[in-house]
């Protein structure tokens, strides 16, 4: 097996503060988030930009703010995410321009449930073979985000299309509790795997109380694993976690447990296939 790259996804476009105060929101805040990531053992870092009041955004000149702090800190792979529940498509591909080593791909769409509403994720095959088209141009990794198997026929269409470069990056987002989106049992992430595109590698988030379990599921099948505050605030049942980098320790602790080396970020480009 590989050895583990783990990704931080440390804020996300959905909850903020008022779900973990200890979420980091702001550049300052996610910079420094991300040094003590990279210090725990993360090798990627998955970043959102979110406005002054805290709203998630589309907006380069955040990203680029955000890319650069993390740049001049430390060597973490920055992955940008040009994802982002009701923001216009149109926006969400400007992330790219800050330049970063790796950016989310979105494979299909989903409606995601919070606070008692909707929240539509659009993604069509149109705008996802696009997004492909832009980062395959610029020499950007896409870690393609799979929410069900029914994407992965997705992932079929971006090879069949040529738009993608060996190996394949694909992140199962398991147990979305949404339209769309598949429970985190060991059953469905065996059932995700089973279905891989052969060239692919694979990295596994699990959201809520699923975070746990699939991360430590995705070490033992050769997967790879995302934790953070974007996919899970607690630390465990009842007790936030205080901070992003206490759960990149917990994985890279488990990690090392049951066998498995933690990448670094300089490895984890070796794995991916990517160029510094
Ligand atoms: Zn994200």
């Amino acid at each position: 097996m590989d050895k583990l790259i783990i990704t931080a996804a440390l804020t996300g476009g959905i909850h903020g503060k008022e779900a973990n105060p200890a979420l980091p929101e702001q550049p300052d805040e996610i910079i420094r988030e991300a040094v003590r990531c990279h210090e725990a053992g993360a090798a990627v870092v998955h970043l959102h930009a979110r406005d002054r009041a805290g709203r998630g955004v589309a907006d380069a000149h955040i990203f680029g703010e955000m890319n650069q702090g993390i740049r001049a800190r430390c060597g973490i792979i920055i992955q940008n995410t040009t994802g982002g529940p009701g923001l216009p498509i149109d926006e969400r591909i400007t992330s790219l321009d800050a330049k970063p080593e790796m950016a989310s791909l979105n494979m299909g769409t989903v409606v995601f449930f919070h606070q008692g509403k909707e929240l539509p994720f659009i993604n069509l095959r149109s705008e996802i073979e696009a997004f492909a088209k832009a980062m395959l141009d610029r020499g950007i990794k896409p870690e393609m985000e799979v929410y069900n198997p029914a994407m992965l026929g997705e992932v079929e269409n971006l090879i069949r299309c040529d738009l993608l470069a060996r190996p394949y990056y694909i992140n199962f987002v398991m147990g979305v509790g949404g339209m769309g989106g598949y429970p985190g049992t060991l059953k469905n992430l065996a059932t995700m795997i089973d279905l891989l595109p052969p060239g692919s590698i694979f990295n596994v988030s699990g959201i809520g109380r699923a975070q746990l379990p699939m991360n430590t599921m995705a070490m033992l099948c050769g997967g790879h694993a995302r934790t953070g505050f974007e996919d899970c605030v607690n630390y465990r049942r009842g007790e936030l976690a205080q901070s992003n980098a206490q759960l990149v320790e917990r994985v890279a602790r488990l990690a090392r447990e049951l066998g498995r080396e933690v990448a670094t970020s300089d490895e984890a480009r070796t794995i991916l296939g990517m160029k510094r």
